[in-house]
């Protein structure tokens, strides 16, 4: 039995046959190839604020009070790509040690990992406020009236 690489030609989501870059029944990715990044959207899942990548993945976007925590899931598979990625600013995702597992799964994924990786860490900003105030309203600090 060999269980060990990508079952080429049948798709891992729904069992289909298939050649294409995605899955003509599913539209699961099966091959890298290039991600339009009006596909990257924030999004919900479950009550919790994150990234939706193509309907596909979905990048967590939490934070703690004190560190930013994102982890990568595939939606589609019902997996998780990544364990907790703890940074201090959402840009470090770009550059810290801890966020490469993030970005070689999307560097397997996407052509444009690149610009993909940059869209994530600007929507993150432009959605940082309303992240943190949910955050706050969710669990008041001890002490405050
Ligand atoms: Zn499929």
């Amino acid at each position: 039995m060999d269980g060990s690489g990508k079952m080429r030609g049948i798709c891992p989501s729904c069992g289909a046959t298939a050649h294409s870059e995605k899955c003509p029944k599913c539209g699961y990715r099966l091959r890298k190839g290039n991600l339009p990044l009006n596909q990257i959207v924030f999004s919900e899942l479950n009550g919790v604020k994150g990234i939706s990548i193509e309907n596909q993945l979905f990048l967590v976007v939490d934070h703690d009070g004190k560190c930013w925590r994102f982890k990568l899931l595939d939606t589609m598979l019902n997996r998780q790509l990544t364990a907790w990625i703890v940074c201090r600013s959402p840009s470090d995702l770009k550059t810290s040690r801890a966020a490469l597992m993030l970005r070689n799964r999307l560097k397997e994924r996407y052509s444009n990992a690149l610009e993909t990786l940059e869209t994530l860490v600007i929507i993150v900003e432009n959605y940082a406020e309303e992240i943190l105030e949910r955050k706050e309203k969710a669990a008041p600090k001890n002490g405050q009236l």
